[in-house]
């Protein structure tokens, strides 16, 4: 980063990853349909849909502290299969197949890249994701963007996931000069997660809504609908 400017509104970008800088939900339904064929069983969009149900409803236990990352790996998986009459899996072993696909099929927002560049002109860029330590490193190498963070905070590696405020200490302390929050923007897709952790630690925030609707409850500083329209806003 070149000197700061004074003027400037914000220096610290704390970027979440999944469906903020790419593209989780195409890279995870090829995932999982590379699994269902390995496992010989017929895939459709539909499957998928439901998997999200199940999965959605794991991942929010996991933010809220009823069940630890062990149990959301596998348990999303086995209570899928279970549920829709697939029977009894494996769902450790479905996870890690699944995780090793995401490497490779996730593919970046087209663009992003350069928006981080520019970015990177005059701030510091950060990645913060509660994904998983098998996909999160490993993917934005095979991206080629890894070398562009300042810093990356994954939730599986520190066991503190986003939006507890821990997160955010531990995503602060990894830089000199600290980051200040009235200079620091937090961008997400995720309400929950990046929107409310943000608003908790005194930051502003911005929802990335890939058009969604905001359905209540967590208030963002801005909202825009896709990633490549943040400059509009700093
Ligand atoms: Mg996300």
């Amino acid at each position: 980063m070149n000197s700061p400017d004074s003027s400037q509104k914000y220096r610290d970008l704390f970027f979440d990853i999944d469906n903020t800088i790419v593209d989780f939900e195409q890279g995870s339904q090829q995932a999982f349909r590379l699994v269902f064929e390995e496992l010989g069983l017929d895939f459709t969009d539909a499957i998928y849909e439901q998997y999200k149900i199940v999965n959605r409803r794991y991942w929010m236990a996991f933010e809220d502290g009823r069940i630890d990352n062990a149990t959301l790996r596998s348990g999303r998986f086995e209570a899928f299969f279970k549920e829709y009459g697939y029977g009894d899996y494996n769902g450790q072993q479905i996870n890690d197949a699944y995780l090793n696909n995401l490497i490779t099929t996730t593919e970046a927002i087209p663009g992003i890249k350069d928006l981080l560049v520019s970015l990177k002109v005059n701030h510091r860029i950060h990645a913060i994701t509660n994904g998983f330590k098998e996909v999160q490193r490993p993917r934005l190498k095979r991206m080629d963007l890894i070398h562009l963070f300042d810093s990356i905070t994954v939730s599986d590696e520190i066991g503190i996931a986003k939006p507890d405020s821990a997160y955010f200490d531990h995503a602060f302390n990894l830089n000199t000069p600290l980051p200040i929050k009235s200079k620091t923007l937090v961008i997400g897709d995720s309400l929950t997660s990046d929107i409310q952790g943000g608003n908790r630690y005194g930051v502003d925030t911005c929802w990335i809504s890939n058009s969604n609707y905001n359905d209540g409850g967590h208030t963002p500083t801005y909202t825009i609908k896709s990633i490549l329209d943040l400059k509009e806003i700093l």
